[in-house]
């Protein structure tokens, strides 16, 4: 079953809050500098600069959505193998 790569770049988000508030089962505001991030569930990777996370399939919708609404298109939604 297809996976699907989200990434957000942090050191462009500008703590808007759009994609946690459009899709908050993928993306929350970090507890650490207050930028976006993939929530704890889904995240393999995450520093102050990038946020990395392999979500389910049925999510990504909801993750495209998010992406969609950032205003400084700081996330990438792509599926993997
Ligand atoms: S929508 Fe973009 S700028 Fe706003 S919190 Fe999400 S990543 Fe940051």
């Amino acid at each position: 079953m297809p996976k699907v790569k989200v990434t957000v770049d942090r050191s462009k988000c500008v703590s808007c809050g759009a994609a946690p508030s459009i899709c908050p089962e993928v993306y929350v505001l970090g507890d650490d500098n207050g930028k976006n991030r993939v929530v704890d569930k889904y995240s393999v990777q995450l520093t102050d600069e990038v946020s990395v996370g392999i979500i389910p399939e049925e999510l990504a919708e909801c993750a495209i959505n998010g992406a969609d609404a950032c205003p400084v298109e700081a996330i990438k939604v792509e599926t993997i193998e």
